[in-house]
């Protein structure tokens, strides 16, 4: 297994922000995984799992926590009707190879960053579907060590979390998408990037969304609203052409983003009434970790 020392994580995260990591580790496996954060484990050491980083903020200074990067785990199988895919596999490249073998109902998540673990952790959506719509079932290491097998129903998927994962390791899943003319499922892909580029701030480093959806409401209306588009922390910025996005406009460090988030949720909370919660994790040790 590669183990990498001294990384800076900015190259691990799409904020492009972070100190150096002492130890980052690459299972090429799913038995790798479950080997490394049994030993960790074990041993009683705290550890980060990583997928593609793109809805992670990593703290300025460095980090003696172990980084256990799912990055080399990407083996995919296609088997009839079901796709079988490892964690670590880049979700956007996996849509694409659905959408060619005829496998539909995942088009809609073109262009979303980041890895399918990651994906099944936070059941990344967009444009009114999720990453668990078509799941048949995912392999995950459970708290205490096991490895098994949950269906979609156990998992308790709800709006970007799933409860039965959150304190798992997931390895791998199965989904069953319908079929559909490869086609008009390439052409949709096609309308969903377009949109993606035309509504998103592409062209600066981001997570993606910063909040959640609060009830009755969306958060980038609301910091929009508030007047905050373009506001600044140091290198960190509301985006304009999406309120609900804080980019890295200049060398952004993490207490930037973490005071712009503090503004922003402070004078929602002021002027509406709404309690943002963000939908981005923060890894520990970060400035406000709770
Ligand atoms: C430009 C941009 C646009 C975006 N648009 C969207 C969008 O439309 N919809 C949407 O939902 N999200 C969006 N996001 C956010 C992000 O793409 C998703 O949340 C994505 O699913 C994160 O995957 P990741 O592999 O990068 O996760 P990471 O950031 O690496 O990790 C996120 C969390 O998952 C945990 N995790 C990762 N892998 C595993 C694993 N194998 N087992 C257990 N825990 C794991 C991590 O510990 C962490 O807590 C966007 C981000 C960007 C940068």
């Amino acid at each position: 297994m590669k183990h990498l020392q001294n990384i800076p994580l900015k190259n691990y995260c799409t904020y492009r922000i972070g100190g150096t990591a002492r130890d980052i580790y690459f299972p090429e496996s799913p038995e790798e995984l479950v080997d490394i954060v049994r030993r960790h484990r074990a041993q009683r050491l705290p550890y980060w799992i990583h997928g593609g980083g793109a809805n992670t903020l990593f703290p300025d200074n460095e980090i003696l926590l172990p980084i256990i990067s799912t990055s080399e785990m990407t083996a995919t199988r296609f088997d009839g009707e079901t796709v079988f895919a490892e964690a670590g596999k880049i979700m956007d490249a996996w849509v694409l190879e659905c959408l060619r073998e005829g496998l539909g109902g995942v088009e809609c998540l073109s262009g979303i960053p980041g890895t399918l673990g990651g994906a099944l952790f936070m059941n990344a959506g967009a444009y009114g579907h999720e990453i668990s719509d078509q799941l048949q079932s995912v392999t995950i290491l459970t708290r205490d060590s096991r490895v098994i097998e949950l269906s979609k129903e156990e998992c308790g998927f709800g709006y970007r979390k799933a409860e039965a994962l959150r304190e798992a390791v997931i390895l791998s899943a199965v989904w069953s998408p319908p079929r559909s003319e490869p086609k008009a499922l390439l052409a949709k892909r096609k309308e969903i990037l377009a949109k993606r580029k035309e509504k998103q701030p592409l062209e600066f480093p981001s997570a993606g969304s910063v909040f959640k959806r609060p009830e009755g409401a969306y958060a980038s209306q609301l910091i929009d609203q508030a007047g905050l588009k373009g506001a600044r922390v140091g290198g960190a910025q509301v985006s304009e052409k999406h309120a609900g996005f804080i980019i890295n406009v200049d060398d952004a460090t993490c207490q930037d983003v973490l005071d712009l988030v503090e503004l922003c949720r402070k004078t929602v909370r002021e002027r509406f009434g709404y309690e943002l919660e963000l939908e981005q994790c923060l890894c520990p040790f970060c400035p406000d970790h709770k």
